[in-house]
C-alpha cells in the first residue's frame, strides 16, 4: 500500500519537556520520594505507562478534582502536567508543603501572561476551550471574569459591559476558531481577540490539509484523551474529505477499513511517541489489498 508519511508530527517540544523533566526528577536524589505526576504528564497512555515502569506514580481518578487527589497526598514531589494546573492547586501543594516540580508548556503559560494582563487592566476574558480539559481548567482558575466559550452556542449567555479580551486553548483547532472570532466580533465589535494556537499544533494542521488532498484514508495515531489528537481527525475529516480514523497504535487498526484502500496518510498527535507511528506505517507498507 501506498504510505504518506505525513510531516512534522509526535511530540511537540512541550511534551518534550515535560516527559524529560520527570524523568529528570526520577534519576536525581535531590527530590523527595514519591515522586506524584498530577494527572497524565502528556494525554498519552504509553507514555504514562512508560514513566510508571521508572518509578513514576500518575494521579488520575476522573472521579475526583486535582484538589481532592491533592488532599490524599501527604510527602513527596508533585509534577504539575505540560496543560498547567488551577492556582488553587499549586497553593494547595505548597500549603502542604510538598515539592511542587512545574512541567507546564511554556506555550500555555504565554497565555496565561494575557489573561492576566488584560484581567487587571479590567477586561473581561472571552476563554475559547474545551470544557474540562486540565488547561482550560488552568486558565479559567486566572479570576473570576473568564467566560468559557466551547461552542459558538454559548456567546448567547455571554453578557457583559466591559472591554473584551479574547483567547483560547492552544490546541484548538485552526479552521474552527474563524467562525467563532467572527461572531464574538459581531457581538463585540470593540473585542480584542489574539489568536494563541501554538506554533506545533497549527503546523500539524497545516500539513494534514496539505497532504490528504489524494488519499484514500488517514490515520491519526494518537491518544483518545488527547485533544490536539482529536482535532487533527475532525481537521482532515471537514477540510479534505477524508476519512480519517483516531488509533492508540498499529493494534487498533481494523482490516475492513483498509478495503478498496490504494493511498493511505499518517499522521501523529504532539503528545504521540514515534515508535507507535513507525508501527503503523511499518504496517500499512507491508499491507496489500
Ligand atoms: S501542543 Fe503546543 S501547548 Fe501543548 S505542549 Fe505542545 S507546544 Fe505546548
Amino acid at each position: 500500500m501506498i504510505v504518506k508519511n505525513i510531516r512534522p508530527r509526535g511530540f511537540c517540544k512541550g511534551v518534550y519537556f515535560a516527559v524529560e523533566k520527570v524523568k529528570e526528577v526520577l534519576i536525581s536524589n535531590q527530590h523527595p520520594r514519591p515522586i506524584y505526576i498530577l494527572g497524565y504528564i502528556v494525554h498519552n497512555k504509553f507514555v504514562v505507562d512508560e514513566l510508571k515502569a521508572l518509578g513514576a506514580i500518575t494521579l488520575d481518578d476522573l472521579s475526583k478534582s486535582r484538589l481532592e487527589l491533592i488532599d490524599e497526598i501527604d510527602s513527596g514531589t508533585i509534577i504539575i502536567s505540560a496543560h498547567g494546573t488551577p492556582i488553587e492547586v499549586v497553593q494547595k501543594i505548597k500549603s502542604k508543603d510538598l515539592n511542587l516540580v512545574d512541567a507546564t508548556c511554556k506555550d500555555v503559560y504565554i497565555t496565561h501572561d494575557l489573561i492576566n494582563k488584560y484581567l487587571v487592566s479590567g477586561y473581561d476574558v472571552i476563554y475559547i476551550g474545551k470544557k474540562n480539559h486540565p488547561e482550560t481548567n488552568a486558565s479559567l482558575s486566572l479570576g473570576k471574569n473568564i467566560y468559557l466559550l466551547e461552542t459558538l452556542s454559548d456567546l448567547k449567555n455571554i453578557q457583559t459591559e466591559k472591554p473584551i479580551f479574547v483567547t483560547n486553548q492552544t490546541t484548538f483547532s485552526i479552521k474552527d476558531i474563524l467562525p467563532i472570532h467572527k461572531a464574538i466580533k459581531e457581538k463585540f465589535p470593540d473585542a480584542i481577540i489574539t489568536e494563541e494556537i501554538c506554533n506545533a499544533t497549527r503546523l500539524r494542521q497545516n500539513a494534514i490539509i496539505k497532504a490528504n488532498k489524494d488519499v484514500d484514508l488517514c490515520y491519526i495515531v494518537g491518544d483518545f484523551r488527547s485533544n490536539n489528537s482529536r482535532n487533527l481527525v475532525k481537521i482532515s475529516e471537514m477540510f479534505t474529505n477524508t476519512k480519517s480514523i483516531l488509533i492508540q497504535s498499529v493494534k487498533d487498526i481494523d482490516i475492513k477499513d483498509l478495503k478498496n484502500v490504494h493511498k493511505v496518510s499518517v499522521s501523529s498527535g504532539a503528545s504521540t511517541p514515534e515508535y507507535l507511528t513507525n508501527e503503523v506505517i511499518e504496517f500499512l507498507e507491508n499491507y496489500t489489498n
